[in-house]
């Protein structure tokens, strides 16, 4: 891959810009004497709850983590319970649904939009039944999934609303949320961050986070999260042990700082694509006005992908697909493979990721769209 002229992804360059940071950040991190918890994590959450607008931030393991930490704290609060239904985008990452189902809750796929590829918030009200207690909203490729329509459901269905944040720190909807936030993570009523290597934000290794306004759930995430403890030796929860490591944090902490600047280079490079790519056979993602989307991926739509990007290899240019197998047809799903989700399915056949790292500048964004101008020319 990193031989490609203009390669998809490559980690050691996206951190390379950040290495005297990083290095400082680990060696304070050694000198400390404190490995697990301690002032790094707490200060890692204070400057994410802060940058997201919201009271509370919890450092977890990983992205699945903090969405099943969720759900569990609900069920835990007798907020939700065994069974409930959860609604669910039938096009996203898997993670999202095996927490749903790793708590025991039912997934209730609900198909995209083909203009945004996120959950359809018209189709929300009529996938209700009477077990539906919640909706996981994600914010795919980093576009927010949020509007008017999916408030106000959830106000008169009196729905949970979780938030897969996982592709979208930084982002910001296009309408308020009830609290009068636009930032991802503070929309809902919790939310769920992943630092995955290749995120936005990426740490170096697994970490995450959980986002709330909502102190009880705070609390009885960071206990479930620590053997549900919530005071040392006092176990409220039978819990797991998913905290997020110090040297993590640290790390995390300086890319927090590069963010903002991260989310303006991606827009630049989206806005490239768009003012310049003008194949037919390529269809691209729209863009909002104004762009709150912090475009973790820029996903185009080709009928004849697997040419399309045979194509772009032979002339250097790395792509991916996010992602060729929806959950609702992997083999652990057997149980949901009869469901008809036509826009999914043939999502799932024509989206191909375009580079958009900082391995990517805006020249490069330029000449790959010329290349893919000259495709079948
Ligand atoms: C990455 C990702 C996750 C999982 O996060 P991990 O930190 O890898 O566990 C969940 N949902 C979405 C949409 C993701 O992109």
């Amino acid at each position: 891959m990193s031989s490609m002229r203009y390669p998809f992804l490559d980690l050691g360059r996206v951190n390379a810009p950040y290495a005297g940071e990083l290095h400082e950040a680990a060696l304070r991190v050694i000198d400390s004497g404190r490995y697990v918890g301690g002032p790094e994590v707490e200060s890692f959450e204070r400057e994410l709850a802060a940058n997201t607008g919201v009271l509370y931030a919890v450092g977890v393991s990983n992205g699945l983590d903090a969405m099943r930490l969720i759900f569990r704290a609900y069920m835990e609060l007798g907020r939700l319970r065994p069974g409930d239904g959860v609604i669910v985008p039938a096009n996203t990452y898997i993670a999202s649904v095996l927490a749903v189902t790793d708590c025991g809750l039912e997934p209730v796929f609900v198909e995209p939009n083909e203009r945004t590829l996120n959950l359809d918030t018209s189709l929300v009200e009529q996938a209700l039944n009477d077990n539906v207690k919640a909706v996981l909203t994600v914010h795919l490729y980093g576009r927010p999934c949020y509007d008017g329509v999916l408030a106000d459901v959830a106000r008169r269905h009196n729905l949970i609303i979780v938030e897969d944040n996982a592709q979208a720190i930084g982002a910001d909807s296009p309408v308020p949320s009830p609290g009068d936030t636009f930032r991802t993570g503070s929309l809902g009523d919790a939310a769920a961050f992943s630092f995955y290597p290749t995120k936005n934000a990426g740490a170096l290794g697994d970490a995450g986070a959980v986002t709330t306004r909502d102190a009880e759930l705070a609390k009885a995430v960071r206990a479930l999260a620590n053997y549900g403890s919530d005071t040392r030796y006092h176990n409220i929860y039978e819990g797991f042990n998913c905290r997020l490591d110090p040297i993590q944090a640290a790390f995390l902490r300086v890319k927090l700082r590069h963010l903002d600047e991260e989310t303006a280079r991606r827009r630049r490079i989206a806005s490239v694509y768009d003012g310049n790519i003008s194949n037919p056979l390529v269809i691209k993602p729209m863009i909002d006005a104004p762009d709150g989307s912090v475009w973790h991926q820029y996903v185009v739509r080709c009928a004849c992908r697997d040419e399309f990007r045979r194509y772009l290899s032979e002339n250097g240019v790395g792509t991916d697909i996010h992602y060729a197998v929806p959950p609702h047809l992997q083999s652990c799903y057997a149980r949901y493979s009869g469901l008809s989700l036509p826009v999914t399915d043939r999502l799932a056949a024509e989206v191909v990721s375009l580079p958009v790292s900082s391995c990517t500048s805006a020249e490069d964004a330029l000449e790959i769209s010329q290349i893919i101008n000259d495709f079948r020319k």
